[in-house]
């Protein structure tokens, strides 16, 4: 009906259902703010939930690389400490840094409290092993933070890359020095190119190294500390060793001076022993006392023994202990052969009066034990050798003439009996004296005085010393004095011939020489008579009679001439 309701209320039921449709349209609105608001609230719960989930998985893993750390920590540290010697124990440790030492090298130098530091390389050639030094600033900053990092190094920013050999700077790409600290004491410097594991970050990489280097320290300083006891005691006993051949008895002092020498040299590994011996004749003249030891190839050995010379005069020079390594024998120009040496002064009454030198091939440089057993053997030689020498001074005196320092005629009489026991006994064949008479000295002495005689006879016999040791080498044959004016020579193994020869040379050079004295020159001439055994004589006295007669028949046929043993018709009429 409606017709029958009329027009309000037409609008009224329009109005009413306008109202509805607003109020259903507001129901929609909010149930779809509702769901959006479900629908975000959702996402949010689901984001915080993904990221709870994240970073559990983040921890596992973090939990995960701590726990491969610390096994690798664990088995690190098993594995150093167990080793039984120092020097074992850094070889197992710098392995694990550098597997590959065509890649990196690592290096750990211990500080000895008493010593330089000791090197242990891997990875590194001798060269750089040589060279390398920790400077007191890294000392300071490793001091302070434990580490030192330098990542790229290079010359001007890392300190140790300058000492490194080229084929060694090739390898730092990444250089990190870490301290070895027992408390507040630096034991020692790992230096390494490379740090591990692999996947953890630098510092995790560092943190490790720090804390296994803390944990090792403390058993580090208890085997440094046992080794320098044990190597105290084995000096102790090397020492007692040593005494005991100054306590043994040995016929002459020098045959104990040797046997200590080369005991000595055995203990501290060397390869040739020599002492030498100052002489201030000449100035300050090194001689050789005693050798022993690396006798090679005859030019290796003039070589070697160059090198002794040398490092002996730096020796005296400094008068100290010096022990030396390759770079320092390098600065000396010895750069072949010897790889270490130490050489000791010989001290007596507060002045060098020798040197001990011992070489050898190894390039690794004398320890402190080695080094304290060498200079308190120079200390313990220096009473025997005085007492050698002055010993050997008086048997020279006893053996010698004072003017000409020549044999004298009672060591002239036992050498002669000696070459004829040789030849009683089939081991020589020939031998020749030489029996020398200077021409008319006793003017000489009349004319300038007997100094000048003295002089004349000093002259003389250096010549005869000089063609003895040019012509004759090293051998028996022994020049004396005779007697007066009169000089002689032994020529063991020397014939007829070559005899005459030698007394024809030495007759020629004295007839040369000008003998200066005060300020007048002086010459002399001298008659020679030569004997030979078997031609002129067959014992000691029948071949000093042939060689007299014949000087006589030099003087008499008118000096400065030489004679040789009777002639052929005397000799029939002999025999
Ligand atoms: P001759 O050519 O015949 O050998 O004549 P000579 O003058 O050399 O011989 P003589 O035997 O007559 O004289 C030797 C002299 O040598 C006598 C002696 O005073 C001297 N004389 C011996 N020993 C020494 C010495 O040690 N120093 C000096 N200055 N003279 C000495
Ligand atoms: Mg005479
Ligand atoms: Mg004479």
């Amino acid at each position: 009906m409606p017709g029958l309701l009329g027009p309000q209320h037409e609008a009224l039921r329009a109005t009413l259902a306008e109202g509805y449709v607003v109020a259903l349209a507001m129901v929609c609105l909010m149930q779809y703010v509702y769901s959006m608001y479900r629908i975000k609230h959702a996402r949010n719960l689901t984001s915080q939930f993904q990221r709870q989930v994240n970073n559990l998985s983040l921890e596992m893993m973090q939990i995960d690389r701590d726990r491969m750390i610390h096994r690798l920590e664990n088995q690190i540290l098993r594995d150093v400490l167990t080793q039984t010697e120092c020097r074992k124990a850094v070889a197992v440790l710098l392995k694990r840094f550098v597997p590959n030492t065509e890649d990196g090298f690592a290096a750990f130098v211990r500080f000895e409290v008493a010593q330089d530091p000791v090197i242990h390389a891997r990875g590194l050639a001798q060269e750089s092993i040589d060279a390398l030094g920790i400077s007191q600033e890294v000392r300071e900053q490793l001091r302070t933070y434990g580490a030192v990092v330098w990542e790229t190094p290079t010359r001007g920013t890392c300190p140790l890359v300058g000492a490194l050999h080229p084929s060694d700077r090739k390898k730092c790409r990444l250089l990190v020095a870490i301290a070895c600290q027992d408390g507040e004491q630096l034991l020692g410097v790992l230096v390494t190119t490379a740090l591990f594991p692999l996947t953890a970050s630098r510092s995790e990489q560092l943190e490790l190294t720090m804390r296994l280097m803390q944990a090792i320290a403390p058993s580090f300083r208890q085997s440094l500390e046992l080794e320098q006891q044990t190597s105290q005691l084995q000096c102790t006993r090397e020492m007692l060793e040593l005494r005991a051949i100054t306590d043994s008895r040995f016929d002459q002092p020098i045959r104990m001076i040797e046997a200590f020498l080369v005991r000595l040299c055995d203990m501290v590994g060397g390869d040739a022993v020599r002492l030498f011996l100052l002489t201030r004749e000449n100035g300050d003249e090194l001689r050789t006392m005693f050798r022993h030891g690396a006798t090679s190839h005859a030019g290796i050995l003039d070589t070697w023994m160059e090198h002794e010379e040398r490092l002996a005069q730096c020796s005296n020079a400094t008068a100290c202990l010096l022990a030396y390594d390759r770079p320092q024998l390098r600065q000396i120009d010895i750069d072949s052969l010897i790889g270490s040496a130490i050489t000791v002064p010989v001290i007596q009454n507060g002045a060098v009066i020798g040197v001990v030198c011992i070489t050898r091939r190894s390039p690794e440089r004398l320890n402190e034990t080695q080094r304290q057993l060498a200079a308190w053997s120079a200390e313990m030689l220096s009473n025997t050798i005085s007492r050698a020498l002055s010993l050997a001074a008086m048997e020279r005196q006893a053996r010698q003439d004072g003017l000409t320092e020549l044999a004298n005629r009672r060591t002239f009489d036992a050498h002669l009996a000696r070459e004829f026991a040789a030849v009683r006994n089939g081991k020589l064949a020939e031998l020749s004296l030489l029996l020398l008479d200077l021409d008319r000295f006793k003017s000489i002495n009349d004319q300038h005085g007997h100094p000048a005689g003295d002089e004349v006879l000093r002259v003389a016999a250096r010549i005869l010393r000089e063609i003895q040791a040019n012509d004759l080498g090293p051998d028996r044959s022994t020049s004396a004095r005779y007697g007066g004016e009169e000089l002689a020579l032994i020529l063991p193994g020397v014939g007829q011939n070559r005899a005459v020869e030698i007394a024809e040379e030495y007759r020629q050079a004295l007839a040369r020489q000008v003998i200066h004295h005060l300020g007048v020159e002086i010459r002399v001439t001298v008659s020679v008579g030569v004997a030979t055994f078997p031609v002129h004589g067959h014992d000691a006295q029948e071949l000093i009679a042939a060689a007299d007669e014949a000087l006589y028949r030099a003087k008499t046929g008118g000096r400065n001439r030489v004679e040789c043993g009777p002639p052929e018709a005397a000799l029939l009429g002999a025999h």
